[in-house]
């Protein structure tokens, strides 16, 4: 807990200036996505301006929390396995074990509730570009997403460069939400592309729960979740039940309180509470 004290703002660390540094690519990018398919109806001002809304408030919000959770990740620090220096290979390893890790912390989001309530946010855009990317809910330190990454700090890795990673993977995350590129040859064994995460944003049946790797794919084609995307089923962008909003506050709130609706139903605790971790779809049997 002592470095949080002397490091009391570790988000203005290498991740935040990896983000920072990059703030202006991905502007550039948003611009260049926007003007090369103007008139297609990709973009829309309210849907760009709900993006951008979003964006900061989590940016905000993560910030802050980051600064809080660094002293946890050194407190749990103190019982690692190991001392990890850095060197290539111990790099290589923290992005494959990150990645990994990243691969369970986006299934999950899809498959418990509690998760899903932050993680629809980022898919609730009836539309997909890049700006979509930084449509993120600034509910995730509430719903844990931090706690994924704690095992690396068990294993003995520095967790700035933990926190590092991680801004690495979603900045890399950034590059696959367009409609602008097409297919990438061998890459797609390898990597998420943006036509393997496009097929993740579709809410057709055949792509719901597929496609959740961050950087890499092999981990979808490991686990049994992955999909190609196939030209006869083109994508149709958002969730199962749309919310037809550009609202920031019910985008960031819709799932939450439905989902306490949910519970505040009459019936044993242990069905009510069972909303939390069930499937976003399950509904409880009635008595
Ligand atoms: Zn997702
Ligand atoms: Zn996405």
């Amino acid at each position: 807990m002592w470095e949080f004290l002397r490091n009391p703002l570790p988000g203005l660390g290498p991740e935040a200036l990896l983000l920072l540094g990059l703030g202006p690519v991905f502007l550039a990018f948003i611009a260049w996505e926007a003007w090369r398919t103007r008139g297609k109806g990709l973009y829309s001002v309210g849907d760009t301006a709900n993006n951008a809304f979003l964006a900061l408030s989590h940016q905000t919000v993560d910030a802050l929390a980051w600064s809080a959770l660094i002293g946890v990740y050194f407190w749990v620090h103190q019982y690692r396995a190991w001392d990890v220096p850095l060197t290539a290979a111990s790099g290589l390893l923290l992005f494959l074990g990150q990645d990994f890790l990243y691969y369970w912390f986006h299934r999950a989001s899809h498959r418990v509730r509690w998760l899903w309530a932050a993680h629809v946010v980022h898919h609730s855009s009836e539309r997909l570009n890049f700006s979509t990317a930084f449509r993120q809910s600034l509910m995730y330190p509430v719903a844990g997403m931090w706690v994924f990454w704690l095992p690396l700090a068990l294993v003995g890795f520095d967790p700035h460069h933990i926190l590092l990673i991680v801004s690495a993977n979603l900045a890399y995350q950034f590059f696959v939400h367009t409609q602008a590129v097409g297919r990438l040859g061998p890459l797609e064994w390898v990597f998420n592309t943006p036509s393997h995460h496009r097929a993740h944003h579709a809410r057709n049946p055949r792509y719901i729960d597929r496609n959740y790797g961050g950087v890499l794919i092999v981990w979808d084609r490991l686990f049994g979740t992955f999909s190609p995307e196939v030209d006869a089923e083109p994508p149709d962008y958002g969730i199962r039940r749309q919310i037809h909003t550009d609202n920031p506050l019910r985008t960031i709130f819709h799932e939450w309180t439905a989902m306490l609706r949910d519970v505040m139903r009459p019936g044993s605790l242990r069905m009510r509470l069972a909303h939390l971790w069930r499937p976003p779809e399950w509904q409880r049997p009635e008595p």
